[in-house]
């Protein structure tokens, strides 16, 4: 017997939950694409795509997920021979160098691992090397999914004024936009990419390059940009057939309206930073409990390096034997049995050693979230624990209500 019916959870970091309202905004047959309530509903969303940014700057929408955003950035801020910095604190930072590789970019990597974020003075050591070729951007990612680690993007900034540098900083936020604060202006943040299917709570499709005048005028320089992935034509809402290259992203307009409602108009951005916080410790407060006595333990030990949007968990386990249900990584055995006994589907390990994946899993805890999803997914990891017989500290759940309990005092 399971018991997994009713409402299943998918706690995993991407695409997170889609909430009822945006669902509901979606059912509905296709619009006129040329005027009326589409044209307004697109051109209403660039204010508020800005407010979550926290940027005055300008903003284009593609269709296409968030490795379209990235190709987006490159293609309009490179020429083949540039050179670039890329800071890279688990998976995704790779991945983004890939593509700039691709489109012919000299890639130089600040690596931190999968352990935690990357120091800014690394950077500073890495301008200091490098005085001779000149670096013209610098890209890194706010929070790394795979081992849910978080950049100090504002530290990097400051190197970058200190040593007196002029490259231009973009930044991955696409798992981070909407969970963890984010001052693109604040921080002056040249070009930020992010994507639908996260903290913005709107099924995965749609990409967003944010990017301030410096950048433009970067774009200006660079010869050949592809005509599709072109920021220019994408941030005059006046031209709406030229705003998305073709036909509307009609249904995922619709939605994206509803969810910056919820996050802009109603929660509001800092109010959603907070959650986020809150929730993000009250699962940090539950794994320090398990990890007493025990292999189970956070990826990222430094608190300040820790994301607010995704957890990686580590735990034992021996590799598994075709022979025993009761052998395996217990990561994955947490996994099945959290999907198959309780209907909650947890992160895989990403990025990891193939001999280390099987004992990482993730939660993902952003955008559409509140505290009975983030403890009914805890109890399930904790019930997990128990039927499989895994060793673990005790007082987990306590102390994730502990934190639930004083959001108010924790500001
Ligand atoms: C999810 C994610 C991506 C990739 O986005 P896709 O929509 O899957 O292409 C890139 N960077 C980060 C930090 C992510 O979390």
């Amino acid at each position: 017997m399971t018991l997994s019916q009713g409402r299943k959870t998918v706690a995993i970091p991407g695409p997170s939950i889609i909430p009822d309202r945006v669902l509901a905004a979606m059912q509905r047959p296709s619009p006129n694409i040329y005027a009326g309530e589409l044209v307004d509903i697109a051109e209403s969303l660039y204010p508020d795509l800005k407010a979550v940014a926290r940027t005055r700057g300008h903003a284009a929408i593609y269709i296409s997920n968030g490795h379209g955003a990235w190709e987006a950035a490159v293609a309009n801020l490179l020429s083949p021979g540039d050179r670039v910095i890329v800071i890279n604190a688990g998976f995704f930072g790779t991945r983004w160098g890939e593509v700039m590789t691709a489109m012919g970019a000299e890639v130089e990597r600040i690596d931190s691992g999968m352990e935690g974020s990357v120091d800014p003075e690394r950077l500073r050591a890495s301008l200091r090397r490098n005085r001779g070729p000149h670096i013209k951007a610098v890209f890194a990612t706010q929070t790394d999914t795979a081992s849910s680690a978080r950049n100090d993007i504002a530290g990097y900034r400051r190197v970058l004024d200190e040593e007196g540098h002029d490259a231009l900083l973009a930044v991955d936020c696409i798992a981070s936009l909407g969970c963890e604060p984010h001052e693109m202006d604040g921080w002056n943040v040249d070009v930020m990419v992010a994507a639908s299917q996260k903290g913005l709570m709107t099924p995965a499709g749609l990409s967003f390059v944010f990017f301030n005048d410096r950048a433009r005028t970067a774009r200006n320089q660079v010869q050949n940009v592809p005509r599709y992935w072109d920021w220019i034509p994408r941030t005059e809402p006046e031209h709406f057939y030229e705003l998305f290259g073709g036909t509307a992203p009609t249904h995922h307009l619709f939605a994206l309206r509803e969810a910056l409602d919820m996050l802009v108009h109603e929660e509001g951005i800092i109010h959603a930073w907070e959650r986020h916080e809150c929730l993000a410790k009250s699962i940090w407060a539950a794994v320090d409990h398990w990890s007493e006595g025990s292999d189970i333990g956070l990826n990222i030990t430094r608190e300040s390096s820790r994301s607010h949007a995704v957890t990686a968990i580590k735990t034992g386990g021996t590799a598994a034997s075709e022979d025993t249900s009761s052998s395996g990584r217990d990561a994955d055995r947490i996994r099945d049995w959290c999907e198959r006994e309780m209907g909650v589907t947890l992160g895989i390990g990403l990025g990891f050693s193939p001999d280390r994946t099987g004992s990482i899993f993730r939660i993902g805890h952003m955008g559409h979230l509140n505290p009975p999803m983030v403890l009914g997914t805890l109890g399930s990891v904790d019930a997990a624990l128990k039927a499989l017989g895994i060793p673990h500290g005790k007082g987990a759940l306590e102390a994730a209500a502990e934190i639930i309990a004083n959001h108010d005092h924790a500001h």
